[in-house]
């Protein structure tokens, strides 16, 4: 096996042209350089947009496949948020997302997309994708699979897999946030050429799973709170709280694309009093620069946050509080997602404002694993109140040692509301959009 380029990044805008040129082309150099070939698999997220092309990973696999040729077999793994086009679908041969979300199976996917791949390099299979969409720009309520309609779909998809020469199916509810024409969920099945009617068959099963997640578009498992609410019922869970409360910002999920910095929610936590409090991570470098530069005890005035773009989520909050602790934040993640993997917020810092501790950080990163507030001094289970920036990863971690969790929309970037994006490039007429749809 021989590994090529690894490279990662928290979403934000497209790509740029230097970057693809050393990261993206980097890859079909790397092939190039290693040729001949009996196989590819590219991990890839499935959702990227570079300054070159909506479909970055088309792209990907164009320059791959013109330095391998059409008969090499290259797979594909994916994020469950990608955005598949018709292109990656021609292009790979072999198509395998994540099955969870939170995502806690990487591992798995790159073993199933090796075995597949590993059959063809034998020549026992000869895989072929079709693919399938609706005019649906979101689909499976985000793909979550601790409850909802994703379960169904995964479940009737891994039913699909015993029909005569179909290899593997995959579900993807795709990235809303990315303005690009095909965005929106599809179904991928990969077959075996070979099979008689496989074609058909793979079609078939792509268009079953697709109206199911017609079907089922309208599903929300969310209850999305005002900040204030959820402070409010924040602190009436304080008294007699044995385990946290969680709260969720959904809408400032960095992870999403969104800035990081929105304060809503923590300025409804400072006005409702809460007495046992921890808000992160707060994407502020210049305010974790001020608590570092004041040291570790010291009293101070900062503004923190909102400093981005206050339409989202807020503008920057006034606070006066202690450094309780200063780190380089780094850690090393122990949840279900990252197990082992080492991660860096920067400069980081803990402002302690009343009861409420604010993990202030330089680098953009939603909360996923408990070691992002441990290793800068608090403890996660000691609080009656944890609120974090993030959609739904943080379950994997957060959900078994918590009270209740409530889910909160303070406006930010990423809303849970699809309508509120100022789309372009989108296809129309497309669900919920367009009222007819
Ligand atoms: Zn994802």
């Amino acid at each position: 096996m021989l590994p090529s380029v690894a490279a990662i990044a928290t979403p934000a805008g497209p790509v740029t042209a230097e970057a693809w040129e050393r990261f993206g082309l980097g890859i079909a150099r790397a092939a190039a350089a290693a040729l001949p070939l009996d196989g590819v698999l590219l991990a890839l997220h499935g959702a990227m947009v570079s300054a070159l092309d909506d479909d970055a990973e088309g792209a990907l696999l164009a320059a791959v496949r013109a330095v391998v040729g059409r008969d090499v077999p290259v797979g594909i793994t994916l994020d469950l948020h990608a955005n598949v086009s018709d292109r990656m679908a021609e292009l790979a041969d072999v198509i395998c997302p994540y099955r969870t979300y939170p995502h806690i199976d990487m591992a798995e996917t790159g073993a199933r997309c090796a075995r597949l791949i590993g059959d063809a390099m034998a020549g026992r299979t000869r895989p072929r994708v079709v693919i399938a969409r609706r005019d649906q720009a979101e689909g499976l309520d985000q793909g979550r699979t601790d409850a909802g309609p994703m379960l169904e779909a995964l479940s009737r998809a891994a039913a699909a897999e015993a029909r005569p020469g179909i290899l593997t199916t995959s579900v993807c509810v795709g990235f809303s946030s990315a303005d690009i024409a095909f965005m929106g969920p599809s179904v991928a099945v990969t077959y075996d050429s070979r099979t008689d009617g496989a074609e058909a068959t793979a079609r078939g099963v792509a268009e079953e799973l697709m109206d199911f997640c017609w079907e089922t578009r309208a599903h929300e498992g969310n209850e999305y709170l005002t900040p204030d609410d959820a402070a409010s019922r924040a602190k009436a869970h304080e008294n007699g709280a044995t385990k946290p409360l969680v709260i969720a910002d959904y809408a400032d999920n960095p992870g999403g694309g969104a800035y990081g910095d929105a304060t809503e929610l923590l300025r409804a936590m400072l006005d409702a009093g809460l007495e046992n409090a921890c808000f992160g991570a707060m994407v502020d470098g210049e305010a974790a620069a001020a608590l570092h530069a004041a040291g570790e005890g010291a009293t101070v005035t900062v503004s923190v946050g909102g400093k981005v773009d206050r339409r989202f989520g807020g503008g920057p909050l006034s606070l006066t509080g202690v450094v309780e602790r200063l780190t380089d934040g780094r850690f090393v993640c122990d949840g279900p997602m990252w197990r082992g993997i080492a991660k860096s917020f920067g400069p980081t810092g803990v402002l302690r404002v009343a009861g409420v501790r604010v993990l202030i950080v330089t680098n953009a990163m939603q909360i996923t694993d408990r070691q992002q507030f441990l290793h800068a001094g608090i403890d996660p289970t000691a609080m009656a109140t944890v609120a974090l920036k993030s959609m739904q990863h943080f379950r994997a971690a957060y959900q078994p040692l918590a009270d209740a969790v409530l889910v909160c929309d303070t406006g930010a970037l990423c809303s849970p509301d699809v309508r509120a994006r100022p789309f372009k490039k989108l296809r129309r007429p497309i669900w919920p959009l367009d009222p007819l749809h």
